[in-house]
């Protein structure tokens, strides 16, 4: 009841509008009406007319004549130059006068042509910047922010209470992020020994596996605000926004240091700047701003940017060079144990039967994200209230799991027993070859969880202390076998080769192909570059630079180069075919293997 002045703005419009709609039906719709009524003739009809005395009444106004007959019709000509008409006209008895409507029309011509847009602007921009300001005013604790400003939302104090034990499962990732927390507790600490925290750190992982609320979580645990923007609301609505919205965000960091900055879908601004011409200005000058703030920073000033991306590899490099988002957090999709773990987590906000058995279901949700997971346990919560019934049963969860899955089968691979088998043996034999060969890096990690970038399986390599920058003749040739290894693997134990292979292929061929073209490493052909690389800081693409007739024997030797590592790696698996069955059974059943786990079992005698 107390909102009474509220519609007083709007009824203020409605008036405007009517009154413009008035004028516009005055001064041209009216007047087109009646126009049509009104019989074009020309000037000689209008003479004649005038001598036969037809006429009753003539009007005479700027640019042209409107005469009456005597029957009422209206005509109307183009007035001429004609001194002698008025003299006609008297004779013919007619009634004439001479409209003076010039001043009249200036007026409505000014209206028209320079009030009517003004106003009509104006009503438009006060509309859409109450659209603006609805939008920004979002949540109930969240602070609002005018035009041009940014409208990053603020979470003073954790306002949401999120923390480290609310995220389950992603331990590697909170134990990465358990520093940032300690850090901003007690910078003291740090800056002492003059140790400094990144200023950026990248989360990196396929969507719903829960970075945005780990970035949450560093906030809620540390007890610090907590800013929330997406890379996407920096370059949309109005170009030339985006970098002065970076730059309002910062200060408002800078003030309530220290404090965490959270952009989600960075990859919306920070996409590699490529030589196009004609590329997207206003995201380069965004991202650019957020490059200049990020140097702009003293190292000890508490504000920590958390960012997160489904796409690392398309970000441009100067954003993740050091000093800037130096630190990639990899947060990855939650394996069996880490499924059952957040299904907990989110059954107990729903009522359910004591007798569930979560690693039923995380088993059957194999390669479901976190987002995921809590979708199918609030599914099944509707079910149960649909049914009419007041627990959550067991067969509640795994008919959610189906209508869930179902829905993302598309998006989600979900493998089948038979794929899980081959893509089981296939990781393996990558990490068994690449075990066996001693310049290669060991395994750290394998998963058969399906990724959403389209590999069904993920091995983990540990680089090798300084091995960063050079690599040798060696280690690439047994690189390229542990390619190959995975297609081995397969041929040998299930007998099978399948697509899984491909991206295998394409890797190793290029690998064969530079180490010809670029590295000098084949004996045929010497030091001699085959192959420039034209793009060398972002896409490493390459132009070859020989006669078609080295390209032809270069094809060969690229051939018979992978042919040879593809033996080496068959050589190695087949000697050691009871480990690569051990192995492939132990990551089947668990769908994931450490590197820990992987030398136990290779060693065991
Ligand atoms: P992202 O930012 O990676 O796309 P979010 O952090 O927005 O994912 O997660 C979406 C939702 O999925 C969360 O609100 C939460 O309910 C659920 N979720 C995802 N991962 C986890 C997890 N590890 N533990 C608990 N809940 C999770
Ligand atoms: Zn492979």
């Amino acid at each position: 009841m107390k909102k009474i002045d509220k519609p007083k703005k709007p009824l203020m419009y409605y008036y405007m509008i009517i009154l413009i709609v008035l004028v516009l039906f005055n001064t041209i719709v009216s007047p087109m009406i009646i126009r049509n009524k009104i019989k074009q003739v020309d000037y000689g009809t209008f003479m004649t007319m005038t001598e036969e005395l037809k006429i009753d009444k003539v009007e005479i106004d700027n640019h042209e004549v409107l005469f009456t007959d005597k029957d009422g019709t209206v005509y109307c000509t183009g007035k001429m130059d004609d001194p002698d008409l008025v003299n006609r006209l008297h004779d013919a008895n007619v009634s004439f006068t001479q409209e003076i409507n010039q001043e009249n029309n200036t007026f409505l011509d000014m209206f028209i042509w320079f009030v009517l847009p003004l106003l009509i602007f104006s009503l438009l921009g006060q509309y859409a910047s109450k659209k603006l300001m609805d939008k920004m005013g979002g949540g109930k604790n969240a602070m609002q922010f005018g035009i041009g400003k940014s409208n990053a939302k603020i979470y003073v104090k954790s306002s949401e209470g999120i923390k480290f034990a609310d995220v389950a499962g992603e331990d590697e990732a909170k134990e990465n992020l358990q520093e940032i927390v300690d850090y901003l507790h007690n910078p003291a600490k740090y800056k002492e020994i003059g140790a400094s925290m990144p200023k950026g750190i990248l989360l990196v992982g396929p969507p719903g596996t829960g970075k945005t609320m780990l970035a949450k979580a560093v906030a809620g645990e540390s007890n610090v605000p907590f800013f929330s923007m997406s890379g996407s609301e920096f370059v949309e609505m109005f170009v030339g926004m985006g970098a002065s919205k970076v730059r309002d965000l910062f200060k408002q960091a800078k003030e309530k240091a220290p404090c965490i900055v959270f952009i989600d879908e960075i990859d919306a601004i920070g996409k590699k700047r490529e030589g196009n011409i004609g590329g997207n200005d206003e995201r380069e000058q965004t991202l650019n701003q957020l490059l200049t703030e990020m140097d702009g920073f003293e190292n000890n000033n508490g504000v920590i940017i958390l960012a997160a991306t489904n796409r690392p590899e398309s970000l441009d490099p100067a954003l993740t060079r050091p000093g800037r988002f130096d630190r990639r957090v990899p947060v990855e999709l939650p394996d069996l144990i880490g499924r059952e773990e957040i299904l907990k987590v989110h059954a107990k906000k729903i009522k359910t039967a004591d007798n569930i058995d979560y690693g039923k279901i995380a088993r059957m949700a194999s390669g479901a994200s976190g987002a995921e997971l809590a979708n199918i346990i609030n599914e099944a919560a509707l079910r149960a209230v649909r049914d009419n019934r007041s627990q959550v049963t067991q067969s509640d969860l795994e008919e959610s799991i189906e209508v869930v899955i179902a829905g993302y089968q598309k998006k989600n691979a979900i493998l089948t027993d038979k794929e899980k088998m081959i893509v089981s043996y296939h990781e393996i034999g990558h990490a068994l070859v690449a075990a066996m060969q001693t310049n290669s890096a060991p395994v750290q990690k394998i998963t058969i969880v399906p990724r959403t970038s389209g590999a069904l399986g993920y091995t983990m390599q540990v680089e090798e202390e300084g091995n960063h920058y050079l690599m040798s003749k060696e280690e690439i040739e047994n690189k390229i076998a542990t390619l190959t290894a995975g297609r081995v693997a397969e041929e040998i134990a299930c007998h099978t080769i399948t697509t899984g292979a491909s991206n295998d292929i394409e890797q190793a061929t290029k690998l064969a192909r530079a180490m010809i073209t670029r590295y000098g490493m084949h004996d045929d052909f010497g030091m001699i570059a085959m192959e420039n690389v034209t793009n060398q800081y972002l896409g490493q693409d390459t132009t070859l630079a020989c006669s078609s007739d080295t390209q032809t024997k270069i094809d060969e030797a690229v051939i018979s180069l992978i042919k040879q590592q593809y033996d080496k790696a068959k050589k190695i698996i087949v000697e050691n075919r009871d480990k690569l069955d051990e192995l492939a059974k132990f990551l089947y059943e668990k769908e994931t293997i450490t590197g820990e786990q992987f030398m136990e079992i290779l060693l065991r005698q």
